[in-house]
Formats: structure tokens, sequence, C-alpha cells
């Protein structure tokens, strides 16, 4: 019999929002524990929640982004549960009215393009963030009620791939739409992978399995995996899968069962009596959709149309926001924009892996770039010479392009009598060249041309080389 899976993605993302979602402290990552805390996100008794707007929008604003229609009227409820990550005994979260309904997300899996749908997007707040030492446990609260929204897909994945690439798209809107920095190593992107497997053409799902809260994308495919193998040999035995909730243990590569699966009503949900339905009108709706920024696929499009830039060139320089911010910075400001994405893509990027990124990018600015593709633009610097002009700047830390050509006599000769010089050399040393090009045969010139470009030491800009040959020889 043959088998396939079904993945879902329940994935956490944490709002940049200058204040958590109920109270007025601040987060900020890394700073010394319990220091962001007050009544509301600590839970005392009698405390009273107050919502934070920003996140509401930024939240619309992600399904907006992801085609979700905006609930006209959303409401809040209490999870209930008995964990010391949530002082309350509760997280206020969106049951059966979030705010943001369906959606999808168009990804390119390995060259197909495949549509992922949603069920939903609710707003919650995150819980504190535990840290387990020998014999104890840290509980930090600072993270407690930060602005936390949940993007439910539905169960429309088939395997590791789909889901990777669900997740690297996911990111870059959020990115790109200023919804979350999504830093995976800060736990701004945090996701539950619910895998299922079933013989093919077989209706109903099979007994899924939640793998939950994991943050990096590498451990998430190879859980998939991990997954999609064990219940397939299960079944295959004449085994029954165990719905349960499962870890992941990224040494061995393996899932291991944690904890037989709750059911919702184990929650014991209930509306939320200290806060408000959230009542949004269509208007308020049409503004934040004015607002929303390009998003990665239509730079990519702008590129190729607009700037007339290759695909290939278009996929590389949008894959990272920052790339794409800093592409555009510079071409406003030198044009060239092939010129710009060469540099770029090359110099710049392997500059960028050994260097690192922010390195790189507070030595050759925007500006510093601009005149470094100016003065190939002019002609003043081939191509080669631009390349290690990249890298003096980069190895000094920075520095006065120009002056570094002068110093450096890397400036292209066009227009003067050592090209004629050199040209008259080339044609008296190489007769037979000479006669092979006068009788016809006009490829001869090359040859002649890589004399002189040697006896320049490549400092000859070719297209006055062809030209002072071409006089000489034709005149
Ligand atoms: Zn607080
Ligand atoms: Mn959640």
């Amino acid at each position: 019999m043959k088998y396939e899976a079904t993945i879902g993605l329940e994935t956490h993302i944490m709002q940049k929002t200058a204040s958590k979602m109920f109270c007025a402290c601040k987060y900020e990552y890394g700073a010394a524990p319990n220091t962001h805390v007050c009544p509301v996100c600590l839970g005392y008794p009698g405390a009273l929640p107050v919502m934070n707007e920003k996140a509401i929008e930024l939240c619309c604003k992600a399904g907006l982004l992801l085609g979700c229609e905006i609930n006209p009227c959303s409401k809040w409820d209490r999870k209930n549960y008995f964990y010391p990550d949530m002082a309350k005994n509760y997280q206020i979260t969106q049951a059966d009215e979030p705010l943001c309904l369906g959606g999808e997300l168009e990804v390119d899996v390995d060259g197909e393009m495949k549509t992922f749908t949603l069920e939903r997007i609710h707003q919650e707040e995150n819980a504190a963030k535990n840290t387990h030492v020998a014999g104890a446990s840290l509980v930090d609260y600072n993270r407690a009620g930060t602005a936390l929204m949940e993007i439910v897909s539905n169960p429309c994945m088939h395997s590791s791939a789909d889901a990777l690439a669900y997740l690297v798209a996911l990111k870059q809107i959020m990115e790109y739409g200023g919804i979350s920095d999504c830093n995976p190593e800060k736990g701004q992107i945090r996701s539950d992978v619910n895998v299922s497997v079933r013989p093919v053409g077989q209706e109903e799902l099979g007994s899924k399995v939640e793998i939950k809260n994991m943050n990096s994308f590498a451990f998430i495919q190879q859980a998939i995996e991990y997954e999609i193998d064990r219940q397939t040999d299960l079944l295959e035995a004449g085994g029954a899968v165990v719905q349960e909730t499962r870890g992941f243990d990224s040494d061995r590569g393996e899932t291991f069962s944690q904890r037989t699966k709750e059911n919702a009503h184990d929650y014991r949900y209930f509306p939320e009596p200290d806060l408000m339905p959230v009542k949004i009108s269509a208007e308020q709706v049409e503004q934040w959709r004015s607002e929303l920024p390009e998003l990665p696929a239509q730079r990519r499009e702008r590129y190729v149309k607009e700037l007339s830039l290759p695909e290939y060139d278009a996929g590389v320089l949008t894959a990272d926001k920052i790339i794409s911010d800093y592409f555009d910075e510079i071409i406003m400001k030198a044009d060239h924009p092939k010129l710009v994405s060469n540099l770029v893509m090359g110099k710049g990027m392997s500059w960028m892996n050994e260097i690192g990124q922010a390195e790189y990018l507070s030595i050759m600015t925007p500006a510093v770039t601009g005149e470094v593709v100016g003065l190939v633009a002019k002609k003043v610097i081939s191509n080669n010479a631009m390349n290690e002009l990249v890298d003096i700047l980069v190895e000094r830390k920075g520095g006065d392009p120009k002056a570094i050509v002068e110093e450096k006599g890397m400036a292209q000769v066009s227009n003067d009598s050592a090209l004629e010089g050199w040209a008259d050399e080339a044609i008296a040393a190489n007769p037979k060249p000479v006669e092979e090009y006068k009788a016809g045969n006009t490829a001869s010139i090359n040859f002649l041309m890589g004399q002189v470009m040697k006896a320049s030491r490549g400092k000859a800009n070719p297209g006055a080389v062809m030209q002072v040959l071409k006089q000489k020889l034709d005149g």
C-alpha cells in the first residue's frame, strides 16, 4: 500500500510592538530577567488588561498580506492551564472569533508553484521564558504577555519541502511587511508541527502527532521527515499511530513521545470578561490595506520589468529584505542596476559571508558603493579593477574610492598617446596577423588587441584599443 503524509503548521510570531499585548511594559530581548514586569503581566489579582492597538494593526496587516478576511468583530478568550510560564494560570487568546479568517500563501517548492491555505490568524499573548538548570527551573517574565500572533495553516502540505518553502515565504512576508523581525534565535518565530500519515485514497486524515515549539527550520524539516518514516513504518507493520505530543531530539535527529495529546476542552476556554470585543470597520481595513508595503514577489517583478534585471538576479537580491533595501538605496544614487547587481551578488555577498553582513554594509555603504559603480559606468575603471577596489576598501575598512584608484593607478587608459604607442608596437611586432587582417580575416585583430591589453597591464579600455587598431589598420 502507498501512504501519503499531511502536514499543518501553527506558527507563532512575535510582533514588533514597543509594549506588551495588555500592559505598558516594554519588551527588550536580552534585558536582565524580570526587569520588564508589572501587576498585569505578573497576573496580580484585580489587575486589568488594556489592549495594544498597534498589535491589532500588525496582526490585521499580516492578515491582509496573506489574503485573509478581517473579522469585523472578534473576541478574547481565556485558555486555562497551570504552568509557571503564565502567572495568571491562563493565556488570553482568541478561540472561536479570531482577527483574521482564511488566507493563502503561494510558494515556489523546488520550481513548482503551490498554494497553501490558511485557516486563521489569531492574536494572543506570549508566555514567559523558562530555563531549566540542575535542580531548578528559572522563569523570566520579561517575555510574558508580549504580543504574539498565531498563523494556523490548513493541513495542506505533504512533505518537509512543502513545509520549509511555506515557512521561508511566511518569514519573508512578515519581515517585508514590518510585522516582525522573525529572528529564530530570539524565539520570534516558532512553529508547532502537525504530521499525520494515511493510505493514499483514504479521505479521513490519519492520527496526528504534534511536535511543539520548534524554532529551527532545519530541525522542523528533520522532525517531519523522521515522523513520516516512523508513522509509515508503523502503519505498514499493521500498527496504529498514537495521537500525542512528541519532542524533537536534535542530537539524534529523532522525535520522542512526551504526552498523549490534550484535547481543546482540557483548556476550558471561556470568554475573557475583562476585555471588550474588537470591532474593526471596513474603512479601517481599507486604510491599513493602503499602507501595506511592497512584498518580495512585487519587488522581483519591479526588478525584472523596470530595471531589466534577469529573473535570477531579482530572486537573489530580494531573498533578504536587508539586501534588497540596500540595493534599492544604491540604485537611487548610482542608477546602472545591472552593474550594482553584479557588485552586490559577486564581491558583496562573498565579503558578507566572510566578515558578516552588518560589517560589510557599514563599510560599503550605499554612498561608497554608488561611487564605485559610477567609476565603472564612466569607464574610469574596468570590471576587474572594480573588484580589486572593493577588496581594498573592505580590507582598509573604508576609504575614498577615487583616491584609491589614483593611488593604485587603476584608471583605464582610453585616450592618450600611450594607447597609440602600444598599438604601433603591436602592429610592428606582429606582421603575420596584420597581413591576415588586411586579407579579410577580421578576427586576427583580436590577437593584436590582446598584445595591447598586455602591454597596458590590463588598464587599457578595450573599446578604445579596438578603435585605435582599426584606424591604424584600415586607414
Ligand atoms: Zn506588564
Ligand atoms: Mn498559540
